[in-house]
């Protein structure tokens, strides 16, 4: 098959951890790459946000990635984006009447607009994954969401009009639901994480004698670290390490992590929560393996691969129970699921985990069996390309209620 993966603001050749880098970024080269491995064709169109960028790019990996200009060749945030997704449109639609792929695959809102509009002129079926909803972030941050005002209309169209969509967690069902998307014309496909690479065996970073919790994501507010910071009062014995953000050399001037580092010194955790920055993706397994426990608290959470990774690396997790993780974490099982922004609750279930190795061992054990049992991303590229045949075996397919 040929396979169009369309991503934006989030190349599969970046750099994760920053304020847009991350989960998008990791699952569109993933995917990629375990589609490529079983034989197909897969290309990646994402913004060209750098002049020195090349057309196209052929990876090791076994895909493309072109480099699609839309508005100036800088960075931009996310959010200054939709006004030049008519000009990536027409990118697509010139690209693909030299190359039509069998079906395209949208990831987030914005590159469902340009490929609805691409798609529709070569008569392509299209496929969408959302990665996160606008009208879940209104809900969540109010004022301080800083999307387009027109995202949750736009959003609703997209959902609409795709031949199908892939939704990363089963409680994104009943948002598509209020879209106006019904469950028939949506298939639940998790994120996925390299199980060879993520595991329990290899070297750890180095730690001193205190039990470890780690946190990785971007540095942003809806990530939940203020709450694993405040838990923090409650273990005395342990250390917080939080990855993620900008170049460790830049966090004296990133705000969230001026704010963070603040907050932690208020409540006299100074010596116990260090910021380390972003890290290299090689050097990700070898940190969670450094974890007595990883710790996943974000208010929100279209599917979270961070605590797939910690399960990979045998390290039990404990979550707000909320999106994603509602799905990956059994209570009790591979880790806990916590109420979200809640510190108590979580220092309750951090303690006894950070204080009883055979518990430890037990949910990092079962969280393993877990992932390679079923979110490898060769599986998941096996679901994905069974939805991606539907499509083009049988013509579009309906399900959208509009
Ligand atoms: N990540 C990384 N380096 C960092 C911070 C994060 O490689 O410094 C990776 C992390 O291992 C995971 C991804 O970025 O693969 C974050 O994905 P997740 O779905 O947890 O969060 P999102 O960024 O999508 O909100």
């Amino acid at each position: 098959m040929k396979i169009a993966m369309v991503s934006e603001h989030a190349s599969p050749l970046a750099l994760v951890g920053g304020v847009d880098a991350g989960g998008q970024n990791v699952a569109v080269a993933e995917l990629s790459a375990a589609l490529a491995r079983r034989g197909h064709q897969v290309v990646v169109y994402t913004r060209r946000d750098d002049p020195l960028l090349p057309w196209r790019v052929e990876t090791d990996r076994g895909f493309a990635v072109v480099h699609v200009p839309a508005g100036p060749a800088e960075y931009l945030p996310k959010d200054e984006l939709l006004q030049h997704m008519y000009a990536f449109g027409e990118s697509l639609v010139e690209s693909w009447s030299t190359w039509r792929p069998d079906v395209a695959h949208a990831h987030f809102w914005m590159s469902g607009l340009a490929t609805l509009r691409a798609a529709r002129c070569h008569d392509v079926p299209t496929v969408q994954t959302f990665h996160a909803l606008g009208g879940v972030k209104r809900r969540h941050q109010g004022a301080d969401d800083t999307s387009p005002d027109d995202r949750i209309r736009l959003e609703a169209i997209v959902a609409r009009s795709v031949d199908r969509v892939a939704a990363t967690c089963s409680e994104e069902l009943l948002e598509l639901a209020r879209m106006g998307r019904t469950p028939d014309g949506v298939s639940v496909i998790p994120c996925g994480v390299d199980a060879d690479e993520f595991t329990p065996y290899g070297p750890a970073s180095s730690r001193g004698r205190r039990r470890r919790v780690v946190a990785v994501g971007r540095l942003v507010p809806r990530k939940g670290f203020e709450t694993t910071i405040e838990a923090m009062r409650h273990l005395p014995d342990a250390e917080l390490v939080i990855v993620g953000g900008p170049d460790k050399s830049k966090l004296d001037s990133d705000a969230e992590a001026i704010r963070l580092q603040r907050m932690a010194a208020r409540l006299g955790l100074a010596d116990r929560v260090h910021l380390y920055g972003s890290v290299l993706r090689e050097e990700m397994p070898m940190l969670l393996r450094s974890a007595d426990v990883v710790a996943a608290t974000p208010w929100y959470e279209p599917f979270g691969i961070v605590p797939l990774e910690a399960m990979a690396c045998g390290v039990p997790v404990v979550a707000s129970a909320v999106g994603g993780m509602l799905d990956t974490v059994v209570d009790q099982v591979t880790g806990r699921l916590v109420p979200p922004t809640d510190p108590r609750a979580l220092a309750s279930a951090i303690g006894p985990i950070l204080s009883q190795p055979r518990l430890r061992e037990r949910l990092g054990r079962a969280g393993r069996r877990r992932v390679c049992a079923r979110y490898t991303w060769d599986r998941v590229a096996d679901d994905m390309a069974q939805v991606y045949r539907r499509l083009t075996n049988s013509g579009p397919a309906s399900g959208a209620t509009s």
